[in-house]
């Protein structure tokens, strides 16, 4: 763990084990933090906080201008790092996992010497200042990514972090940790505490000296330490499941918005929280959509192009969702339950493709967490609206539309925090974040960071 500047093991002495899901063999061990090891840290980047909100913005985009660089130099420890905590095959390691926080990092490098801390409103100066100590409490499905998301932007704006990274992928939030010190940044002002959730996190969640907890996960721990923020009146951001829904208009182009919702959706091995997981076909190709869909995901061979999951207990919790999904009526069109042939070892599950799935069906409202796609048919626009806004989440979602304004008429009628038109591409400055119980605040660009801001105003 790195806490106030200094590598130190847990003081309780024990440890966590990290497995590689694709050889089921551990590939390292990481402290297994206490609530006093939170304390400690929680104390380090409060004494450091008045000396990192004191430092010109300029100043603090430079460091992160640096992390980045240092970013960049060590791609290939964090691809490796990655592959081997998450099971992710190189190409989508090296773009996804690693190329995308680099970018990420950069935007809020940016930000921090772009946006204005100070602003006139009459007789009114208004300054943006930090809102304190964060603790951040990542998941393990984008290890790096939902860190840098959490870290960079409050960075940018003063703050001081404790962050305790999940389980299953503590490894990469290590090399992290080495590259924000080797980059210059103070000590105290970004600690880590590795651990487990009901210990290290929950301390960290109720700990009375952090300002802002940024939790990204799952609804029923993001439930808690909701509650728990509201307790003690203090802030938080919440990223939560997702239920996203792709729908394809009539007029559509259909083999291209079935072929890149399928890649969305199987992409990391559908461990995606903004997975476009189900999708509404017009009644009137649905059977056509069908055919294409359990087409291409044959050519997500697992062990290939298609990772494992992350741990086996992610691997029986999918597995499960199948055999319900088809308990419940839906006719598996490709994948299924069954371990893939010829994969002896590793969480693998099939790209599934669950089709003639009624929109209220538990696999249709849940959040599964794997490569599982279901396949909803619509009779017309507004019943598309009345399934695509079902569900409990609110978090993404596409629309394909014949045209970009019909599209667009469409997505604004969604309760959801970000649409993609047309295959529209990803927008690291653009803010991402949930409507309804997806979650609370927005992350990324000028929003992400407004998250880590608190305004006073001094009157002339
Ligand atoms: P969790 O919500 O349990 O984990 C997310 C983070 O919270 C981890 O760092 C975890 O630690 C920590 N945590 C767990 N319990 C507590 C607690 N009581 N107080 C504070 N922190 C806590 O997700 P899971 O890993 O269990 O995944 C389960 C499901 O959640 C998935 O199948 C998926 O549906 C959803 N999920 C959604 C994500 C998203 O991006 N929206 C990401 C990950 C999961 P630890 O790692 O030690 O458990």
């Amino acid at each position: 763990m790195f806490v106030g500047g200094q590598w130190r093991l847990a003081s309780g002495g024990e440890h966590i084990d990290v497995i590689d899901p694709v050889t089921e063999k551990v590939v390292g061990q990481v402290p297994a933090g206490t609530a006093q090891d939170v304390d400690d840290a929680v104390r380090a980047a409060r004494a450091a906080l008045p000396g990192w909100a004191a430092t010109p913005p300029a100043r603090r985009g430079a460091v992160l201008a640096a992390v980045r660089d240092l970013m960049a130099a060590r791609r290939a420890d964090i691809v490796a790092t990655v592959q081997a905590e998450l099971g992710a095959p190189a190409a989508f390691a090296a773009a996804v996992h690693t190329d995308m926080p680099t970018a990420v990092m950069g935007t809020f490098a940016d930000l921090a010497a772009e946006h204005p801390f100070e602003e006139k409103v009459g007789n009114s100066r208004v300054y943006q200042e930090p809102v304190g100590v964060v603790g951040a409490i990542t998941p393990w499905n984008y290890p790096l990514h939902q860190i840098v998301a959490k870290v960079a932007p409050a960075l940018a704006a003063g703050c001081t972090v404790v962050l305790k990274p999940a389980e299953d992928t503590p490894l990469v939030a290590q090399l992290f940790a080495e590259i924000l010190a080797a980059a210059g940044l103070p000590a105290g002002v970004f600690n880590l505490v590795t651990g487990l959730g009901p210990v290290a996190g929950q301390a960290l969640a109720e700990h009375p000296g952090v300002d802002l907890v940024s939790f990204t996960g799952s609804t029923a721990v993001g439930r808690r330490i909701g509650a728990a923020a509201g307790g003690a009146v203090k802030r938080v951001a919440l990223e939560l499941g997702g239920k996203s829904a792709s729908v394809i208009l009539p007029g559509a182009d259909l083999p291209r918005a079935v072929n890149v919702s399928l890649a969305n959706v199987f992409a990391n091995s559908g461990q995606t929280c903004s997975a476009w997981t189900r999708m509404l076909v017009d009644a009137e190709r649905y059977d056509e959509a069908v055919e294409l869909a359990a087409a291409a995901a044959a050519k997500y061979r697992p062990g290939e192009r298609l990772g494992p999951v992350v741990n086996a207990r992610q691997r029986d919790r999918v597995r499960g969702y199948i055999r319900k999904g088809a308990e419940d009526g839906a006719r598996i069109v490709a994948g299924g339950p069954d371990a893939p042939e010829d994969l002896g070892t590793g969480y693998y599950v099939r790209a599934t493709v669950l089709a003639d799935v009624e929109p209220e069906a538990t696999v249709a409202q849940e959040e599964i967490f794997g490569p599982v796609v279901v396949l909803i048919r619509y009779q017309d626009e507004e019943d598309a609206l009345r399934i695509a806004n079902g569900t409990v989440y609110g978090l993404a979602g596409a629309v394909w539309g014949p045209d970009e304004e019909t599209a667009v008429a469409f997505a604004r009628r969604m309760d959801t925090g970000q649409v993609d038109i047309n295959g529209g591409r990803f927008n690291p400055r653009a803010p991402f974040g949930g409507y309804k119980q997806s979650g609370v605040g927005r992350e990324l660009g000028a929003h992400g960071l407004a998250e880590y801001l608190q305004t006073k105003s001094l009157q002339f």
